[in-house]
Order: structure tokens, then C-alpha cells, then sequence
């Protein structure tokens, strides 16, 4: 079996990938990443929560220039997941062209390969494909 490894810290392989936010236990804002104090209300204590693999496409663009290596176009957007969390990400599986996504349609994370190290460790991310 292929090591892989998350290309984000916030991102649980295994069997059932999804995204791991830290709440904040006093106003229950979530971030990604570790945080010293909550953004909204400076409660410093956080608990892991899981978010959900499903959501609404908020916000979109189709990104058509980016670093040497990365391909264009594609679409850059802002998901809001189902029960709370708001993540940016990739959406795949659709054309790179406006017509091809609309606000509110409904999403799914996905997961693939970005890259293989030496040993052959794979790096995953990911990103969101039409429901
Ligand atoms: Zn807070």
C-alpha cells in the first residue's frame, strides 16, 4: 500500500477523508490550523471538530494565471460546508468557464494525488466535485 500523507494539516486520510476544524469552546468559531486565541471573541481553548463532506458553492473564480508548474485554469472557490465551516478550495470535475458552476450548487470533497516524493509517499489534497 502507498504512504500517503496530507498536503494541509487539517485534512484526515484514511477510509473516510474529511476536514478536521479546532472550535472555539466559548463562541464555537471555527478555524483551520492551530490558533493561540479565537478570532472572534479571544476565547483561547479549542476542541477538534469534524466538518462535513458536503456543501454550497458560495463564491467562485476561474484563476487563469498562477506559479510556474501549476495548470490554468481552474476554478478557485469559497464552500460552505453543511452544519458549519466555510473552506477555500478547488472546485474539479467541472469546466474551467463560468457557465459550468453555479452559487448555491451542491458540492463534495474529494481527494487526490498532487505529488510522489523518492520513496513514493504520495502528498493528497483536496478539493470539491459537483454533488
Ligand atoms: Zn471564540
Amino acid at each position: 500500500m502507498t504512504l500517503q500523507v496530507p498536503y494541509v494539516g487539517y485534512l484526515s486520510l484514511g477510509d473516510d477523508p474529511h476536514l478536521v476544524a479546532n472550535e472555539c469552546e466559548t463562541c464555537g468559531a471555527l478555524f483551520f490550523d492551530r490558533r493561540n486565541a479565537c478570532a472572534s471573541c479571544g476565547g483561547r481553548n479549542f476542541a477538534s471538530r469534524r466538518l462535513a463532506n458536503s456543501g454550497v458553492l458560495r463564491a467562485f473564480t476561474i484563476v487563469h494565471r498562477a506559479s510556474p508548474g501549476v495548470a490554468v485554469p481552474y476554478v478557485s472557490g469559497i464552500v460552505d460546508l453543511d452544519g458549519g465551516g466555510v473552506v477555500k478550495a478547488n472546485v474539479v470535475g467541472v469546466d474551467p468557464e463560468p457557465s459550468s458552476l453555479t452559487l448555491g450548487m451542491r458540492l463534495q470533497l474529494t481527494t487526490f494525488a498532487v505529488g510522489t516524493d523518492a520513496e513514493g509517499t504520495e502528498a493528497i489534497a483536496f478539493g470539491y466535485q459537483p454533488a
